[in-house]
This record gives C-alpha cells, sequence and structure tokens, in this order.
C-alpha cells in the first residue's frame, strides 16, 4: 500500500470552492491532502467510476466500438464511459450503449469490476454490465469511429485489461 503524498496530486493547485492557492499538508486523520487555508475546503482523490459494457447480436457476435478519442484512440474496446453525477450505474451504461452504439438496451446482470491504472486520472473503478440489445440501429455515435458486431473467433486486440477481463468473464 503506498501511502499519499505530495506526488499524489500533481497539478493541484487552486481551491474549487474560493479559488485561493492549495497547501498540502496533513489532515486530521494524519492523511497528506491539498487543503484551502482560506476556507478550509480539502480535495480528496478518488479512484474515478466507469461503466463497460458486454453485449451480443443473436449470432453471438459480441459489439465493439473503435476510439475515438484518448485514452487508446485507433483502439477497440467495449463501450465505456466515465460515469456522470446524474446517472446510476446501470443508466450510465445505457446511456454510453446508445451514445456510441446508437442501440438500446436493458442491464441483464452486473459482471463485475476492475480496477486499474489510467493515463489520465490515475486510477479506474471499472464496473462492467451485460446489456441486452432490445432495439435501436447500430451506428457509431459522436466518440466511436467505428461500432459493430465481431465473432469471437476474431476479436481485435482489446484497448483496455477491465475490458478483457469482463469479455473473458461473460464468454
Ligand atoms: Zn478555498
Amino acid at each position: 500500500m503506498m501511502k499519499l503524498n505530495k506526488s499524489s496530486y500533481p497539478n493541484v493547485n487552486f481551491c474549487l470552492r474560493c479559488g485561493h492557492a492549495l497547501q498540502i499538508d496533513s489532515d486530521r486523520e494524519g492523511k497528506i491532502r491539498p487543503q484551502c487555508p482560506a476556507c478550509g475546503w480539502v480535495y480528496y482523490k478518488n479512484p474515478v467510476p466507469a461503466v463497460a459494457i458486454v453485449a451480443f447480436n443473436d449470432a453471438g457476435e459480441i459489439l465493439l466500438v473503435k476510439r475515438k478519442f484518448e485514452p487508446q484512440a485507433g483502439e477497440w474496446a467495449l463501450p465505456s464511459g466515465y460515469m456522470e453525477i446524474n446517472l446510476s450505474p446501470e443508466e450510465n451504461a445505457l446511456e454510453e450503449l446508445q451514445e456510441e452504439t446508437g442501440l438500446l438496451g436493458k442491464s441483464s446482470h452486473c459482471i463485475g469490476w476492475h480496477y486499474g491504472n489510467s493515463p489520465i486520472y490515475d486510477k479506474i473503478l471499472n464496473i462492467g454490465f451485460r446489456i441486452e440489445i432490445t432495439g435501436g440501429k447500430l451506428q457509431a455515435g459522436d466518440d466511436a469511429e467505428e461500432a459493430v458486431f465481431v465473432s469471437l473467433n476474431t476479436l481485435p486486440q482489446i484497448a483496455f485489461a477491465s475490458h478483457r477481463k469482463f469479455i473473458e468473464l461473460e464468454t
């Protein structure tokens, strides 16, 4: 286990509440956190939750998207995204499905979770959902280059360890 220290907070400089420069210091529990000397606001840095979707068509092919944006732009992955504050994990999964692939679905079950590194947010807690497709028309959305069903026999390299794990658990 790594202790929190100054290097846990690169580019954390100013208070989100009042704009004052933050000081990185021990809090009441002796944990190193950025704190605001002017208003007392404390920055708690947490893993970022994300969702990923495993879905198949009637032929047993799996739904993949070619990523348009970083991280891993141009590589194949499951439909996925960071969680929004206004959506539950299931709602988030269904919204990402629709945004990236044009398809509608309903949640079948939670596959599990994967905790890992991210080049953007340090640590990601990824939650996998098995989704049953219920409608819509397959079409790549604004944040996907392609959206296709792929045979498991010709699965391309998948960009993220979390996605590889969810696929493995569902096949
Ligand atoms: Zn402040």
